[in-house]
């Protein structure tokens, strides 16, 4: 059976904080534990039921950004002409948080039977979610 996904790559700069990583024996805990700065790059794929621009990919594209910047304070770098090009405030929120919250923004939007979300800081360590509909219940997450 062959399974189709509409996918997106796209970056977003933003900052982020894990508050108890000086608790942790981590060689960088000082520099996790206060904000800053990194470009995650998001991936995203979706199941579609055809191929022929089911899920329009600019489209979902546009979506993403629009999602997290409902969600998320702008902070800095703010060009105006390009609002999708500031950054955001994600807090706490680790790679794998971010990922689940983007899955949480699809739902909202698109209709499937699966998808996943890749966040990276930086493009190089993140986390993804796999999101599989439960043929017998509402649907469930997973995070690697
Ligand atoms: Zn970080």
């Amino acid at each position: 059976m062959e399974t189709i996904l509409v996918v997106v790559k796209t970056q977003r700069g933003g900052v982020h904080y894990f508050p108890d990583a000086d608790k942790m024996d981590l060689s960088h805990g000082e520099y996790l534990a206060h904000p800053h700065h990194h470009v995650f790059h998001i991936e995203v794929g979706i199941e579609v039921v055809h191929g022929n621009r089911a899920i329009e990919c600019h489209a979902l594209e546009t979506y993403i950004h629009q999602w997290l910047e409902a969600s998320h304070e702008r902070i800095g770098n703010d060009r105006g002409d390009m609002p999708s090009q500031c950054d955001l405030d994600f807090k706490t929120s680790s790679c794998e948080q971010l990922a689940e919250h983007i899955i949480t923004g699809l739902h909202h939007k698109y209709a499937t039977d699966a998808m996943s979300v890749m966040v990276l800081e930086d493009g190089v360590r993140g986390g993804r979610v796999y999101w599989v509909k439960d043929k017998e219940d509402s649907g469930g997450t997973t995070v690697d």
